[in-house]
């Protein structure tokens, strides 16, 4: 058995992404760390086949671009002899503190092994399309509120009890909220709702749910056996009348009823472009950030995350080697496109972190960078049309003080949009006209001026300026921008050409 059929079931290995650049593999450890070994090894192996770029995406994964089909296999027999065990099957997602953060709830590792155990034994894997997820969230310094998911689950304490917050679709501010229920109960939710979704076919979501669907979940009993998950068909019609309200959501306020409140042969995806910057749905709110100090029990994590989500290998590699030197014991991949390093005493968190700032990565959650959303672009991605990189790290250079955290900044390579398919206060997106502007809108909406691509930054920054001459004292940059209104800022944009 070759490496690609041992990793039949892992779409990132067995099925890389064509891309502009080449074809991209997204790997997620099972355990959700790495030693810091593995990471040099993988950071080399990127080297060797692929054309020396790592990124970490804004869900936690760990993608290597520039490959062919054949080296591709190569990586994937290295991944395997570094005993990197990938994540297969559907999704389902823990923080990058689980299990080690004194301030969680509670550890979501057990419910997230046993929802994937009864993914599995419900035969729902190859039934849902790629995308659909599942997190478990037992809180704490880091949190996934960030992270969108189908389903997601959420510890809450209820006296001295830990109940679990169901919700779907959404990221934790907009999530249907269904029940609070116990572990049991979550899980058979949990399932039941990807099951609706398997009915509906491999396009469908949780957000395609109907409500009747949504209140017969939300009343799920924790006691139900899973003889009698709900089968729903579109021709089948919906479930029946729901089920009572379980005994345990009774008790919670927030549980109310959804509706009334709440191979051999390597496949290669299609050209699809790529999501190496994406984020989440277009949430702009600000969580905490993973980069930084996080104090566990006995030991710190330090919180270091790459500029737009990508540095080259060897960087990668330069910092997981001073981190082996410095004691460091595993490296955790965070949403946030971030690395978590364990095990480190203080003094070597304050000289990993110095090390990192001077390999270009981002070592603090005020970093500019960390404010803009910008897609690999031209030359890496073929569909792009302007240089999102080399125009971000401008802007960034140019006005630090006025990316405030107010203000989402997103430069697309094109209308795809992949690295924030949201609503951005400001977007410049390239297509045949050059660089367009699109105010308070999305990468997909006409812009409202044009400047050429490679003078872009400095269009952005007329408008940083003017935001700095016109705020009200105390008023947030996103807020005197929507009181300049779209027309005036696209009309500084255009200016000075
Ligand atoms: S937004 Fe366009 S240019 Fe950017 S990565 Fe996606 S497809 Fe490529």
């Amino acid at each position: 058995m070759n490496a690609f059929s041992r990793r039949g079931a892992c779409p990132a290995l067995s099925a890389p992404m064509q891309t502009g650049d080449g074809l991209l593999v997204r790997l997620n450890p099972v355990a959700g760390g790495l030693s810091p070994k593995s990471l040099i090894g993988l950071g080399e192996s990127a080297l060797r086949h692929g054309n020396g770029i790592m990124e970490v995406t804004a869900r936690g994964s760990l993608q290597i671009r520039g490959l062919t089909a054949g080296s591709a296999r190569l990586l994937a027999a290295e991944v395997d002899a570094l005993g990197i065990a990938v994540r297969s099957g559907v999704p389902v997602e823990i923080g990058p503190l689980a299990g080690i953060d004194p301030q969680e709830i509670a550890d979501p590792r057990p419910l997230a092994e046993r929802i994937r155990v009864a993914i599995e034994e419900a035969g729902l894997t190859a039934r849902l399309g790629p995308k659909v997820s599942v997190v478990v969230d037992g809180g704490g310094q880091l949190t996934m509120d960030a992270v969108t998911a189908d389903v997601r689950l959420k510890a809450v304490r209820a006296g001295g009890d830990t109940l679990w917050s169901v919700s779907v679709a959404g990221d934790a501010r907009s999530a249907k909220q269904l029940a609070t229920v116990d572990a049991d109960a979550a899980r058979d939710i949990a399932v039941a709702a990807l099951r609706m979704v398997a009915e509906k076919g491999r396009e469908a979501h949780t957000r395609d749910l109907t409500e009747r669907q949504l209140a017969s979940l939300a009343g799920w009993r924790s006691f139900a056996p899973p003889s009698v998950l709900p089968d729903i068909s579109p021709t089948r019609g919906e479930i029946e009348p729901s089920p009572p309200v379980s005994p345990i959501a009774k008790l919670e306020p927030s549980s109310k009823v959804a509706g009334r409140a709440p191979s051999a042969e390597l496949p290669i995806s299609p050209l699809v472009g790529e999501m190496s910057g994406r984020t989440e749905g277009g949430a702009v709110e600000r969580r905490r950030s993973p980069v930084g100090l996080f104090d566990l029990s006995n030991s710190h994590a330090l919180g270091i995350a790459l500029p737009y989500g990508s540095l080259p290998a060897q960087n990668l590699i330069d910092l997981a080697t001073q981190a082996t030197n410095l004691g460091a014991t595993e490296i955790r991949l965070a949403p946030g496109r971030a690395l978590l390093f364990l095990g480190l005493s203080t003094y070597a968190c304050v000289s990993l972190d110095a090390s990192a700032a001077t390999l270009g990565f981002v070592t603090s959650p005020t970093d500019p960078r960390t404010r803009i959303a910008a897609c690999p672009g031209t030359p890496a991605c073929a569909s792009g049309r302007i240089a999102t990189r080399a125009i971000a790290e401008t802007i960034a250079a140019q006005r630090p003080d006025l990316l405030d955290s107010s203000l989402t900044l997103h430069i697309s390579g094109c209308a795809k949009g992949c690295a924030h398919p949201g609503t951005a206060a400001l977007t410049l997106v390239g297509d045949e006209n050059g660089a367009g502007l699109v105010v308070d809108g999305t990468a997909k909406a006409l812009p409202a001026g044009y400047r050429p691509g490679y003078d872009a930054a400095r269009g952005i920054a007329d408008i940083l300026a003017a935001l700095r001459a016109q705020r009200h004292p105390g008023e947030t940059a996103a807020a005197c921008l929507a009181r300049l209104g779209a027309a005036s800022v696209a009309e500084l944009y255009r200016r000075n050409q």
